[in-house]
């Protein structure tokens, strides 16, 4: 099948979960009026894996190229604006008990010679302020539960996440979606039928219907009904660095004043999210099954909240770590938690989602849906999961807990990849991180300025040592004008809460 061949080609996309229709709306988009017919079916019975509140600015990106407003989709679904992330309890290091992984913002170029300086120094075991949340406005925001939309006169860009009512991102994407005329098929698929070459023909569904297609998205959640089940793609488990496979939901109730950043709290035998929506706040803790029971991680949330069991009821998960082989294989191109997860710790799903359907897309407009452009691409998002499986590999291997055998596990794991060492070895060895990681060309999803901010917020440093009274590198940057600075920037913002008034 090609785009330059005439007649209609169809498309058909198994599952609508926000993968399912994340796909759906990028394909409709690009293709309408191009001889594409998309068709996609889910099983209500089955029914969606209903978690998934946080983004990164991707799904900004997204909304915007499919012309999506943010006064239209964000009230519809309880959505939030996000400055980032904190990490709270993951280190026992005296100060660093607690960071934040910042968005970026264009101001930042202001502040990051002093941060990079100063987290520099330190590593050479000078005294200078290095934790990096005096360094970011968005920090500065998140701290101050401001949204971060800025007011018309300050012309700096800041980037952002959201955070959203899964279910109602499904719907809202569903009904916009069929009212471009995506077909939309409510059944269970219960057979997938092959060709001779073994492609996938056509589905059958427990009503009896048959759907044919040309082309197959596997958007069926971890099942991965086509790509793994049907055509046998094989998965590769992240288990040996990534050790949680289970999490447990328990949202509570909404506070007036609404926070603007996902907090990440570790736990006895994982971490515990915390996502404030304009309804409600989704918690949920997620944790390794062979280190604590479901009912043992519960009681260890409920006790958190300070929730009774009576209070609310508490939904418990599965999660499959890991990715695919080939993420597009024969006619069938998988996309969501049928790919592959990464734990969510930096909440990356949506992002890898995204990145695989537009470069999907991408792929097929400049080469058809030839196997040369198939293999590059399966190599690229492969590539995407192993430098996010990096990422959030780091935050185990840096935690300094010794209160469980989990965490005394994490820490001392030595299967991580060449690049997590090698950007490691770069850190402890003082050397520069951003030029190390240029010369030595390690690729990875994440910037410097991020690396940069996971490695000194857990005070990856060594100890201070003794040092000349005066030392230029210590009177380099000063902070109070740092401080000032990003207090005057984050004048120019008002609160979340006003921010969501549309
Ligand atoms: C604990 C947890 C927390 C998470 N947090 C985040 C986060 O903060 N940020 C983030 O980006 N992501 C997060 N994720 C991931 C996110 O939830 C998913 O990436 C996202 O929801 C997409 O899921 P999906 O559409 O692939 O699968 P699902 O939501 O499971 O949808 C699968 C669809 O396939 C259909 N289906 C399956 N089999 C059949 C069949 N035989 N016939 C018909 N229909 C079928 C189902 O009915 C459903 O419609 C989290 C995941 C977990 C487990």
């Amino acid at each position: 099948m090609s785009l330059d061949r005439q007649g209609n080609k169809s498309i058909v996309i198994l599952g609508g979960g926000t993968a399912g229709w994340i796909a759906a709306s990028a394909m409709i988009d690009r293709w309408a009026g191009k001889g594409f017919d998309i068709t996609l079916v889910e099983s209500p019975e089955i029914g969606t894996v209903g978690v998934g509140e946080g983004s990164t600015p991707r799904l900004k990106v997204f909304f915007d190229t499919i012309g999506v407003r943010e006064s239209d989709w964000m009230p519809k679904c309880n959505a939030t604006y996000k400055n980032g992330i904190s990490f709270a309890n993951w280190s026992t290091r005296a100060g660093f008990e607690r960071y934040f992984h910042p968005f970026g913002s264009q101001v930042d170029r202001h502040t990051l010679t002093a941060f990079y300086f100063n987290t520099h120094a330190r590593r050479q075991g000078i005294d200078v302020p290095a934790h990096p949340d005096r360094f970011f406005l968005t920090a500065k925001l998140a701290e101050n539960r401001q949204g971060p939309k800025a007011n018309e006169n300050f012309p700096f860009i800041v980037e952002y996440g959201y955070h959203f009512d899964a279910q109602l991102v499904g719907e809202y994407l569903k009904e916009r979606a069929k009212a471009l005329n995506v077909k939309h098929v409510q059944a269970k698929v219960s057979e997938a039928k092959l060709t001779s070459n073994g492609d996938i023909a056509s589905l059958l569904t427990d009503t009896g219907d048959t759907i044919e297609g040309d082309f197959f998205v596997d958007c069926s959640g971890f099942r991965g009904t086509l790509i793994q089940q049907t055509l046998q793609v094989p998965f590769r488990s992240f288990a040996e660095n990534l050790f949680n496979d289970s999490a447990v939901v328990l949202p509570t109730n909404q506070v007036a004043d609404i926070g603007s950043e996902t907090v990440s709290t570790a736990m006895k035998y994982g971490w515990a999210w915390e996502i404030p929506l304009t309804h409600r706040i989704g918690n949920g803790y997620v944790y390794c099954s062979s280190h604590c029971s479901a009912d043992g991680a519960e009681t260890e949330l409920r006790t958190a909240l300070g929730l009774l069991d009576s209070d609310t009821e508490a939904r418990h998960l599965k999660m499959k770590v890991g990715r695919v082989e080939q993420h597009w294989h024969k006619n069938c191109l998988a996309v969501g938690l049928s790919q592959g997860f990464i734990e969510p710790l930096e909440a990356t799903a949506l992002n890898i989602v995204c990145n695989t359907v537009y470069d999907f897309v991408e792929t097929v407009e400049a080469e058809g849906f030839a196997s040369r452009g198939r293999d590059r691409f399966n190599e690229r998002t492969n590539s995407a999961f192993e430098k996010v499986r990096d990422y959030i590999v780091a935050h185990y291997i840096m935690n300094t807990r010794d209160d469980t055998d989990y965490w005394r596990q994490n820490g001392a794991n030595k299967n991580v990849s060449d690049t997590l060492r090698q950007i490691l070895q770069i850190w402890k060895t003082g050397k520069n991180l951003g030029q190390e990681m240029e010369r030595l060309q390690i690729q990875s999803s994440y910037s410097a300025m991020s690396w940069h901010c996971l490695l000194a917020g857990y005070g990856f440093y060594p100890d201070i040592r003794p040092m000349p009274a005066v030392n230029p590198a210590t009177s380099q940057f000063n902070m109070a004008e740092i401080d000032e600075f990003i207090r005057r920037c984050s004048k120019n913002f008002r609160s979340q809460n006003e921010q969501l008034r549309f």
